[in-house]
C-alpha cells in the first residue's frame, strides 16, 4: 500500500498558483526523487506532504487514509519526517542536544543515538560542539540524524547535497543508501540528476508546478537527454 501520496493537489501562494494538480506517491521502502530547476515547485510539494502548505484542491493520503486536514506535528507522529533545505539546526545547542530534542519529540523505534553515531561518526566526535560550528556537510548529517531519531517511516529530504563538496556528497549518498537498506523510504528533492541516478528507484520531473515526467531510473537513463532539457536553466 502506498505510504504517502498527494492526489490532485493545487497550492497557491497568494494569487500565484505554485502547484497544479500534483499527484505522486511513495511506497514503503522506496527511494523516490523529485527533480527540477530552481523554482519548479519541488519544495512546495514536500511542504504540502508534511502539512506546511495547505492544498486548496486535492488530498493527502497516508496508507490510503485521508490525512488532508492534519497539521505537521500530527503528520510527524504518523511517521513522516522532514529535513528542510536550510536544515534548521539549533545553532547555540550542542550536536548532542540537537539530537536529544529529536529523541524526545519523536516516536519510539529502532533508531537511537548509537545507531546514528555509527552512521555518522563525526556526530559523536563533535557531540559537545555548538551546531553552528559544524561544516555544511556535518550540519546535513546532523539534520538527517535528527530526522532518523524521530523514527519515521518516510524521510523527506530537501536538496540534501546542495552546495557540498563531491567527497561529502558521496558520503551522504552512501549514508542514504544504508538508511534505505534498513527499510526507510526516502523522498529526495534535487536540482540535477547526479544523486537521483545513483540512489532512487523512481523519479518525478517537476516544472512550472506540475509533474512533467515520471518513470523508473532505467526509464530516466533511456530518456536522459530530453529530461536534462526539462531541468536545465
Ligand atoms: P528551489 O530549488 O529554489 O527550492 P523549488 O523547485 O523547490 O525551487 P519552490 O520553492 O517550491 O520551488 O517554489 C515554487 C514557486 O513558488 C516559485 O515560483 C517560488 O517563487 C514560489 N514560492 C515559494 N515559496 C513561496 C512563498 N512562501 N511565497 C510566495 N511564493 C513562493
Amino acid at each position: 500500500m502506498t505510504l504517502l501520496a498527494l492526489e490532485g493537489c493545487d497550492v497557491f501562494y497568494g494569487k500565484a498558483q505554485a502547484l497544479h494538480r500534483v499527484s505522486l506517491g511513495i511506497e514503503p521502502g522506496e527511494v523516490v526523487s523529485l527533480i527540477g530547476r530552481n523554482g519548479a515547485g519541488k519544495s512546495t510539494i514536500l511542504k504540502t506532504m508534511i502539512g506546511l502548505n495547505r492544498a486548496t484542491g486535492g488530498r493527502r493520503l497516508w496508507k490510503g487514509g485521508d490525512v488532508t486536514a492534519l497539521r505537521p506535528d500530527q503528520l510527524g507522529r504518523l511517521g513522516i519526517a522532514y529535513v528542510p533545505e536550510d536544515r534548521r539546526i539549533f545553532s547555540n545547542l550542542s550536536v548532542d542536544e540537537n539530537l536529544r530534542i529529536a529523541t524526545v519529540m519523536g516516536r519510539k523505534g529502532g533508531w537511537n543515538a548509537a545507531r546514528v553515531h555509527k552512521l555518522f561518526p563525526v556526530l559523536r566526535e563533535r557531540a559537545s560542539q555548538p551546531g553552528d560550528t559544524l561544516s555544511g556537510g556535518e550540519q546535513q548529517m546532523l539534520a538527517i540524524a535528527r530526522g532518523l531519531l524521530t523514527n519515521p517511516e518516510v524521510l523527506l529530504l530537501d536538496e540534501p547535497t546542495e552546495g557540498l563538496a563531491p567527497l561529502i556528497v558521496d558520503q551522504l549518498v552512501e549514508a542514504m543508501r544504508l538508511i534505505n537498506a534498513e527499510g526507510m523510504a526516502l523522498l529526495l528533492v534535487e536540482q540535477n540528476l547526479r544523486v537521483p541516478m545513483k540512489l532512487a528507484h523512481r523519479q518525478y520531473v517537476i516544472d512550472h508546478g506540475a509533474i512533467r515526467w515520471t518513470g523508473t531510473t532505467a526509464d530516466l537513463q533511456a530518456n536522459r537527454d530530453d529530461i536534462e532539457k526539462l531541468i536545465s536553466l
